[in-house]
C-alpha cells in the first residue's frame, strides 16, 4: 500500500492506494498551520502501514535533493509554512521512502500515466485556479531544472482593453497576476462562477491563456496540453484559447485539432493524488 498527500493551499488531501492508481481510503484536512495540520496527516497514515508516500505540494518547493533545504517548502506566501521541512517531518514519523514534488507536477503525472496524456511520452498540465502553475513531462521523465518549473508567472502582453494592474505579490502584471481566479475576481468584482454570462470576462482569460500555451508550445513542444484548476470549470475559456491561439501562432507549427490537443483532466479532480501516489511508488522503487 502506497500514501498520497495532495498539499494545497486550503486543504491536504490524503489517501492511501497503490501503483496502478486505485485509491482505497481518502480525508481531507484544512490547511491551517503545521502544527495544526501535520498531526492530522501523521494520524491518518498511522492506521495503514504505507510502504511509501508521495507527496504534491503547493510551492515554491526545494526539489533539489543535493541541497541542505531539500524537501522544504521555501518562499510561499502563506507565512505559516515558509521554510517548513516537509519530507523531513514525515521522514521522522514514518521511516519509508518520501517522494516529494510540487502539485502542479504530480498532476502532470498522474495524467500522463492514467488520464488524458496516458501512454505519452510528453504533456503540460496547467493549473488556472487561485493561482497558475504548470508541470511537464518531457522525454517521459518530469521537467526539472535547478529547480521545479515555474510557468504561472511568465510574462504576457496586455488585453489592450485590460487597465487591471495585476495582482502577483512579486510581479504584478504576470500571467498568474492577471489571469488566475483572484485576478478576475479583483478585475471584475465577482467570484468567476458569478461571472458566466460576461463574455468579455472569458475572452479576456482566453487572450492571456492562449499567449502563455503559446510559450510552452515554442519551447516545449508538448503532444498534449492538459488545462485543469477551478476557472477552467467555464468551459467557453477553452473555445477562447483556440481562438487566440489560432491567431497568435498564426499555422507557424503544425498542431493536433485544438479541441483533442488542449484539453480538460482526464482524472478530473483526482489528478494530483493519483500523481502523488505515483510520486510514492517512484520513491519506493528508487530507493529499493
Ligand atoms: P486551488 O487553486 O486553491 O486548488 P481551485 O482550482 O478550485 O483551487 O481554484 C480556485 C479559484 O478558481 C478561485 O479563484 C475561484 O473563484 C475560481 N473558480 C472556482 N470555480 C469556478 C467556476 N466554476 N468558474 C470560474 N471560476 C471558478
Ligand atoms: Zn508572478
Amino acid at each position: 500500500m502506497l500514501g498520497a498527500i495532495e498539499a494545497g493551499g486550503t486543504k491536504f488531501v490524503c489517501a492511501v492506494g497503490d501503483e496502478k492508481g486505485n485509491i482505497e481510503e481518502r480525508i481531507q484536512i484544512p490547511t491551517t498551520v503545521p502544527a495544526e495540520t501535520m498531526p492530522k496527516v501523521v494520524e491518518f497514515f498511522n492506521k495503514y502501514s504505507v510502504k511509501a508516500i508521495g507527496i504534491g505540494s503547493f510551492g515554491p518547493i526545494d526539489v533539489n535533493m543535493d541541497s541542505h533545504s531539500y524537501g522544504n517548502i521555501t518562499s510561499t506566501p502563506k507565512t505559516a509554512w515558509k521554510d517548513y521541512p516537509f519530507v523531513q517531518a514525515l521522514k521522522e514519523a514514518f521511516s519509508v521512502p518520501i517522494g516529494f514534488n510540487t502539485d502542479v507536477n504530480a498532476a502532470a503525472l498522474g495524467e500522463a500515466t492514467f488520464g488524458a496524456a496516458k501512454g505519452l511520452d510528453s504533456c503540460l498540465y496547467i493549473t488556472v485556479g487561485t493561482g497558475i502553475g504548470a508541470g511537464a513531462i518531457v522525454q517521459g521523465k518530469l521537467l526539472q531544472g535547478l529547480s521545479h518549473p515555474e510557468m504561472g508567472h511568465i510574462l504576457v502582453r496586455r488585453h489592450p482593453n485590460d487597465e487591471f494592474q495585476g495582482k502577483c505579490p512579486y510581479h504584478h502584471d504576470c500571467l498568474e497576476g492577471l489571469a488566475a481566479g483572484p485576478a478576475i475576481e479583483a478585475r471584475w468584482g465577482a467570484k468567476g462562477n458569478q461571472l458566466v454570462d460576461r463574455v468579455e470576462v472569458w475572452d479576456m482569460e482566453g487572450y492571456y491563456i492562449a499567449q502563455a500555451l503559446m510559450q510552452y508550445i515554442l519551447i516545449l513542444s508538448p503532444k498534449k496540453i492538459i488545462l485543469g484548476g477551478g476557472v477552467m470549470n467555464q468551459k467557453q475559456v477553452f473555445i477562447s484559447v483556440y481562438k487566440y491561439l489560432q491567431e497568435f501562432l498564426n499555422e507557424y507549427v503544425v498542431l493536433p485539432e485544438l479541441a483533442d490537443y488542449i484539453v480538460s483532466p482526464g482524472l478530473g479532480d483526482n489528478a494530483g493524488i493519483t500523481g502523488s501516489l505515483m510520486l510514492a511508488h517512484q520513491a519506493f522503487q528508487e530507493e529499493n
